[in-house]
């Protein structure tokens, strides 16, 4: 909830500090049990910094994190280890997240260690065997090293470890961006049906809206800090409505190569987090701008019709006037 995190940058004389990266700035999301929210957004939005804070591998500057009601950041010792289990990532390039100087057996075992969850060696291996199985790898693959495996298979391990202290919420951070696009699909296909099976929370970070869609039951859009929008993904598909949303569906590759646009319709600057616009922020590079763009930061507005389950909301002075669709 109202999650903050900016960096002091340092540099010039002393050190000291003359900029402030505000790389999430306000941002609120919710996840339910079994469902897959989408966390969509060029690189330098932010999304990743959202994915770190929640688990407290960084901490943010203000707002709070809240598993199953409970703040965890008032937490401390046993209570927080006891939360920290239940709340797991899978990184983005399995290549440098497994120690390539342990075997299978110990990467996958080790949080069982580190949190004295097990009662024996045996009783790791036999989880791990169990666990790799369940990821679609052999279970006679405990002794080998990371390197004897292909990409999936490694990214198939860094499933395993994350899901081997049993947790009711994972987040994925980019996980299938560092593999081949043959292999990408069996990955997000193995999270879809681990999510069906035990009912897991899932947190889905990409800047991929082609594999956001496949996998997210909602989609949130991040921009510069700030979710600019967020839907159910159907709603979000057929209705797109902030400008920033659209130019970002207009610029995913068509799955015709022959339809394929060209990838650059977003116009200005690359957005730098260092240097806020001010107003809505994406203002500079929007097509639709007006002059309240220029100095009034958005309010969020719900467009979604009336009755409809699940809220649309958009931040974007276009939709001010209370019009829904
Ligand atoms: Fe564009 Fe203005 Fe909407 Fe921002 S608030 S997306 S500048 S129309
Ligand atoms: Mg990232």
């Amino acid at each position: 909830r109202h999650l903050v995190k900016h960096f002091p940058l340092t540099g010039g004389l002393l050190g000291r500090k003359i900029q402030l990266l505000k790389a999430v700035d306000g941002v609120s999301l919710a996840v339910a049990r079994g469902e897959t929210l989408g966390l969509v957004g060029e690189s330098g939005s932010g999304k990743s910094t959202v994915g770190n804070c929640i688990l407290r591998l960084i901490e943010p500057d203000r707002g709070d994190i809240l598993l199953a009601g409970q703040s965890i950041l008032t937490l401390t010792g046993q209570e927080l280890r006891r939360a920290r289990r239940r709340m797991q990532m899978v990184f983005q390039d399995p290549q440098s997240s497994l120690d390539p100087r342990m075997t299978v057996k110990k990467i996958v075992g080790y949080p069982l260690e580190v949190h004295g969850l097990a009662a024996s060696s045996a009783e790791i291996a036999d989880r791990v065997a169990h666990l790799l199985q369940e990821v679609g790898l052999s279970s006679d693959h405990l002794d080998r090293y990371p390197h004897e495996f292909s990409g999936g298979q490694r990214q198939r391990i860094g499933i395993a470890r994350a899901l081997i202290t049993e947790p009711d919420f994972i987040i994925f951070d980019e996980p299938t961006s560092a593999l081949d696009v043959s292999v990408q699909a069996q990955i997000l296909n193995l999270i879809k049906d681990l999510q069906r099976r035990h009912g897991y929370a899932y947190l889905f970070i990409s800047h991929d809206l082609t594999v956001v869609r496949h996998i997210s039951h909602r989609i949130a859009v991040m921009y510069l800090g700030t979710l600019v929008e967020s839907a159910t993904r159907k709603e979000l598909f057929d209705h797109p409505a902030h400008p920033y949303t659209l130019a970002l569906l207009a610029s995913a590759p068509k799955p015709n190569p022959l339809l394929r646009q060209e990838l650059a319709v977003l116009q200005g600057d690359p957005p730098s987090p260092v240097q806020v616009p001010p107003g809505c922020r994406f203002h500079p590079r929007c097509p639709h701008a007006m002059e309240i763009c220029r100095d009034t930061e958005p309010e969020q507005h719900n467009i979604s019709p009336t009755g409809a389950a699940s809220p649309h909301l958009v931040c974007c002075h276009l939709y001010r006037e209370g019009h829904r669709r």
